[in-house]
């Protein structure tokens, strides 16, 4: 059993300042649906831990509103919360979806936003459509605030570049133009309750003569550091979606992963399984039969 110092802050100010104080031995914990799981397992048991600081009562970190052509997320709002939110279905709804996917009624209603992107694990569903959504996020510390691209807060699967005494507070991304159309497609290895193994978030929309003019495509659990697949995008970009195409964008996203990741033990299973979510969730966006 570890012991460690439990602290409960009731705002960021004070969070900040207990972070400055204990940065280097002490982990944030939101939910603990991550944490208290890696502090009681031996094999990933996080040395040194002394202090833990307990963010889940900081009201002012846990909301969803609009700002002009923004959406602002706190990064202690709940994957229940964001899945019932009307904001998120009308201006990013596979966000919404993608909440809905994570774990079961009661990790939902525990588990953050914050604590599912801080946590840098490649799996995280609600990872694809914030990247699709080419999301910001503010992070604090007692120096001041910074606000950088999601994806640049990430180092390699399962490690972020987040300091020990900063705090991730909000998520910020632009709406979809109106007439977007987005999914989100999860592969686990059964049909509730279960990681995902695989996952896609795409969106896109098309112009009055039918050629795509948005498309953004972004596969979950491949990458280490997230980023959209733009060779893929632009196979379909400034022409009219044809199954052909749809092809092609699916054969350069498995080209990508294997690029990155190199060939690997499961890459006989995921580049058919891939290429088959990236057509399936084309055809949907994109209206092909
Ligand atoms: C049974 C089970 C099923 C699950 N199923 C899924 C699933 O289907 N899909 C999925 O994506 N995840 C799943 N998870 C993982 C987990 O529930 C999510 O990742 C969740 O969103 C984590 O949020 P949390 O608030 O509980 O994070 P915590 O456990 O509190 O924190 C996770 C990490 O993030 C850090 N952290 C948290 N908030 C901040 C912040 N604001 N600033 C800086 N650092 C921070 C913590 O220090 C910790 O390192 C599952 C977990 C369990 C136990």
């Amino acid at each position: 059993m570890i012991k460690y110092d439990y602290f409960c802050p009731t705002s960021i100010e004070e969070a900040c300042n207990l972070l400055s104080k204990y940065g280097v031995d002490s982990k944030i914990i939101a939910g603990g649906t991550d944490l208290m799981v890696q502090i009681r397992d031996e094999d990933k048991r996080i040395l040194n831990l002394k202090h833990v600081i307990d963010i889940s009562n900081i009201r002012e970190m846990s909301f969803i509103r609009e700002e002009g052509d923004y959406v602002i997320i706190g990064a202690l709002t709940t994957h229940a919360e964001i899945n019932k939110s009307q904001i998120i279905k009308n201006a990013a709804p596979f966000l919404s979806s993608a909440a809905e996917t994570v774990g079961s009624p009661q990790i939902r209603n525990r588990g953050t936003i914050g604590g599912n992107i801080c946590n840098a694990s490649p799996a995280a569903d609600t990872l694809p459509p914030l990247i699709a959504l080419d999301t910001e996020v503010k992070i604090k510390s007692i120096i001041g605030e910074r606000i950088v691209p999601l994806n640049s807060i990430y180092v390699k699967a399962n490690q972020n570049n987040l300091l020990p005494y900063e705090i991730l507070t909000e998520f910020r991304f632009k709406k979809l133009p109106s007439g977007s159309k987005t999914t989100f497609i999860k592969l686990g290895r059964r049909k509730a309750l279960a990681i995902s193994r695989i996952s896609i978030a795409l969106t896109a929309r098309c112009d009055e003569d039918g050629r795509v003019n948005d498309i953004r495509i972004y596969p979950g659990c491949i990458f280490g550091v997230p980023e959209r697949v733009a060779a893929a995008e632009n196979v379909l970009k400034g022409n009219f979606p044809t199954e052909k195409l749809i092809n092609e964008a699916g054969f350069k996203v498995s080209e990508e992963m294997i690029n990155k990741t190199g060939i690997r033990w499961s890459t006989e299973y995921k580049k058919p399984a891939v290429e088959a979510l990236i057509r399936r969730g084309l055809k949907e966006v994109l209206g092909v039969e």
